[in-house]
């Protein structure tokens, strides 16, 4: 039963020896299952920029909790029962989505503890969401457009974005499975869309996506990198919607390109490997009016690691109702870089998180098995 473990605490940026593939663990596939017990066969998992903050101290608090030591790294994933107890919620055959063990095979307990309170907003499936996939897209999209980073962009651009027809939106690291959600959602609310990605040829795609400006901001001089992105936003600004997957530096000169009244929402991959660039300009905050909210979208969907806080899930239904369908019937698109085995899982983490997939770009994912 191969496993991805957590094996050292990254200083700076995560290292190959921050992991250890471990292929000595062993489960008995055959075993007796009670108490609502079934086992999952993993499909793909999912790596994503947020897993870089749980690499820390289990005692430095957070809103994701941190990685075990020497324990497999848990996250996203979708998998498919493979046995289940007579009384388990779920049948064999179920494709199931949900925060897992990056491991082969997992044996989940039943339900039994999930709290009255989650369950009054997610129903009987907490943990694990069965996935029908009527639209026939492939599993790893369940991760990526039709998972996680996909309801981070949509339920986000719902809750804070305020978009209006005829605005201005600009969203860094486009090319990332939430940018490429974001850039669609507001060219489906008639926004103009200012977009920016590490590649020409990331840079190809934003415009595909439908961009209307899409820039390399890797090719300037600084972080984003002065005189381009200056003129850029000079140009086509001002900026009334701002997604701040990067932030730092760059943000320091969207701040001066803002209209009034912008809406920014948070993020800030900048600053996961180290310290936070000190933003010198924030007094445009009050001379523009502008609003910025962070957002965690565990806040908004279920998943083991949340039960025990008050989770809103009014976007949830919505987002499964039409999301997957627009996907299969590509009015939504999504550009994904696969990754084969858990092997591979070190190299593909480190490419993802500098935007240097070897394999391509797009929503990174493990295919651990096939399905
Ligand atoms: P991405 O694939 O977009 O993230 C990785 C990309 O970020 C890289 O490919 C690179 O793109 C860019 N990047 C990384 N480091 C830097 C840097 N120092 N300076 C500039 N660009 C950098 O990931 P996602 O689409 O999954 O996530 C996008 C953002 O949204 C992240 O900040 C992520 O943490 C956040 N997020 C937040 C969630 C929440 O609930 N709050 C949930 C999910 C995501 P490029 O080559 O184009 O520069």
């Amino acid at each position: 039963n191969a496993q991805l473990l957590f094996n050292q605490i990254p200083k700076g940026e995560p290292t190959p020896e921050t992991f250890k593939y471990n292929t000595e663990n062993k489960i008995d596939l055959e075993q007796k299952l009670d108490n609502g017990a079934h086992i999952v066969k993993i499909i793909c998992v999912s790596l994503d920029p947020y897993m870089r903050g749980r690499m820390r101290p289990a005692e430095v608090k957070s809103y994701s909790p941190a990685f075990e030591l020497h324990k497999p790294l848990t996250g996203h994933g979708v998998g498919v029962v493979i046995r289940a107890a007579a009384d388990s919620q779920y049948k064999v055959g179920d494709h199931v989505y949900g925060m897992v063990p990056y491991q082969q095979f997992v044996l989940i307990p039943g339900q039994q503890k999930v709290d009255e309170e989650s369950k009054k907003f997610l129903g009987p499936q907490v943990g694990l969401r069965v996935i029908k996939n009527e639209e026939g897209l492939p599993w790893s999209a369940y991760i990526g457009a039709a998972g996680m980073p996909g309801k981070t962009a949509f339920m986000a651009w719902k809750e804070i974005a305020d978009a209006k027809k005829g605005e201005v939106a600009f969203i860094s690291a486009g090319s990332g499975p939430v940018g490429q959600m974001a850039i669609q959602l507001a060219k489906a609310d008639g926004l103009k869309v200012i977009s920016s990605a590490g590649s020409d040829e990331k840079v190809a795609f934003l415009k595909e996506l439908g961009a209307d400006v899409a820039f390399n901001c890797k090719l300037q001089s600084t972080s984003h990198k002065t005189d381009d992105a200056k003129k850029i936003f000079a140009e086509h600004g001002p900026i009334d919607v701002n997604w701040v997957n990067v932030g730092g530096k760059s943000f320091e000169e969207e701040l001066e390109f803002m209209n009034m009244h912008g809406r920014l929402i948070g993020g800030w991959i900048s600053a996961y490997n180290g310290e936070s660039y000190g933003v010198r300009n924030l007094f445009q905050f009050v001379a523009k009016r502008l609003m910025m909210r962070g957002f965690i979208v565990g806040d908004f969907e279920a998943s083991l690691a949340v039960l025990q806080q008050n989770i809103n899930a009014k976007y949830v239904d919505d987002f499964y109702a039409t999301i997957p369908k627009k996907l299969a019937f590509g009015d939504l698109k999504f550009k994904e870089c696969k990754y084969d085995g858990l092997e591979s899982a070190p190299k593909a983490f480190l490419e993802m998180l500098a935007g240097k997939q070897s394999g391509g770009f797009g929503k990174v994912f493990i295919q651990v098995a096939a399905d």
